[in-house]
């Protein structure tokens, strides 16, 4: 062989079958291959193990669907490119034209415009109501046939607790699916609830450490092969790399959370108590308006934080500006603490009536807590409220 075909066809390394690596290996390929072309039909036609396009299914892909879907407490996972990428395939998976989805003001942003502008063109209608409301989510699904149900809990970023028992009664009562976006509260949250498709986002929690993005959808097998041929050919596959390096976040995911849970609790307790603090929303506090359907329905209440700081936009941002810690960015579930004023969360698609469902303020601040010592976050918040009027 002359070099250029040799670097081609690089020398096989054969790890022997009782000398396993570890930690598995990034299978960094495209393309899988078998000895014959008997064996390649075979496996398309579903009769045998074993890999050939990475667009359709991968190793490393395949190792950290198992790992999410059963710690979602479901049978079957598929990974996205991304967290919108989950949401969106997974509604494009599951609506046809003429469908009607139940949707909400206090939703995550590029999810209403998914449906109320790109689902709306090829014909799905829906209806916007507050997760607060459940009476109306009850009545919209008694009077509307309904094909899916999509909504997050705890909201962002107000951290409203949707009812999950009374929303997925009412769902399978009147045979609408539920899509829950469970992204804040965590694969080891809601499995316990009738869900029948959850959604992640990655980027968040999952990866851990802000460096990867990536998404999943979780279902149990049936709906999931039901999904999967559309999911597939719409293309938004995961890079092996990145699901390895979500996979290696994983390992650190309950100890990142838990720590989280405990800084955000301590952070939060922290700013009830301040003078220059209105108010404090966090799912943990017993001041929270929905804390004992939050403690019933979840095991802990995740790292966001939010608060009305006395005073007007100004004050929001002369605090928001005075922190040292806390980066100003978006996004969650990092090691990192971040901030995020009100001001920048506004949301420019609601109507008056929506806006005012969604809750956020001039003076709302929204913090992510991270995994730093919570004695130099609270020192930090403190020296910025020191600054305000
Ligand atoms: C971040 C987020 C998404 C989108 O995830 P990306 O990975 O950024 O695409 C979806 N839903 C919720 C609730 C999120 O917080």
């Amino acid at each position: 062989m002359k070099p250029s075909t040799r670097v081609n066809h690089p020398p096989e390394v054969h790890v022997p079958a009782d000398n396993r690596p570890l930690v598995a290996p990034v299978y960094q390929s495209v393309k899988f291959t078998f000895g014959s072309i008997g064996e390649t039909e075979r496996h398309g036609r579903g009769e045998r193990e074993g890999f050939y396009y990475s667009r359709i299914s991968n190793p490393t892909l395949r190792q950290l669907e198992l790992t999410l879907a059963q710690l979602q407490g479901r049978e079957d996972c598929l990974l996205t490119a991304s967290g919108v990428a989950a949401v969106n395939l997974a509604l494009l998976a599951l609506c046809k034209q003429d469908d009607h989805v139940v949707l909400f003001a206090e939703m995550y942003q590029p999810t209403r415009y998914m449906v109320r502008r790109l689902l709306a063109r090829y014909g799905v209608r829906h209806t916007m109501l507050s997760i607060a409301d459940t009476d109306a989510i009850e009545r919209t699904l008694e009077t509307t046939p309904t094909r899916l149900v999509i909504f997050e809990t705890p909201s962002n970023p107000m951290l409203k607790i949707a009812d999950l028992e009374r929303i997925t009664a009412a769902a399978r009562a009147h045979r609408a699916l539920t899509v829950l976006d469970n992204t804040f509260a965590g694969f080891h949250n809601h499995g316990q609830f009738d869900i029948d498709v959850f959604v992640h986002s990655l980027t968040k929690y999952a990866s851990g450490h802000g460096d990867v993005m990536g998404g999943a959808i979780i279902a149990n097998r049936a709906t999931l092969n039901a999904m999967r041929p559309d999911l597939i050919v719409t293309g938004a596959t995961l890079d092996p790399h990145a699901a390895f390096l979500v996979q290696r976040g994983m390992k650190t995911y309950f100890l990142r959370y838990e720590r989280q849970c405990e800084n955000a609790l301590a952070v939060a307790r922290f700013l009830e108590a301040h003078p220059k603090v209105e108010s404090v929303c966090y799912p943990g506090l017993p001041s929270h308006p929905q804390h004992a359907l939050a403690r019933r329905q979840m095991h802990d209440f995740g790292s966001v934080v939010t608060f009305s700081i006395r005073g007007d936009r100004a004050t929001a941002r002369t605090f928001t500006e005075a922190l040292r810690l806390f980066a100003i960015s978006a996004s969650l579930g990092s090691t990192e603490s971040l901030v995020q004023p009100g001001q920048i969360m506004r949301p420019r698609d609601l109507n008056e009536a929506e806006r005012e469902w969604a809750g956020i303020a001039d003076t709302t601040v929204r913090l992510s807590i991270g995994i730093e010592d919570a004695a130099d976050l609270i020192a930090d918040l403190e020296q910025a409220l020191a600054r305000c009027p």
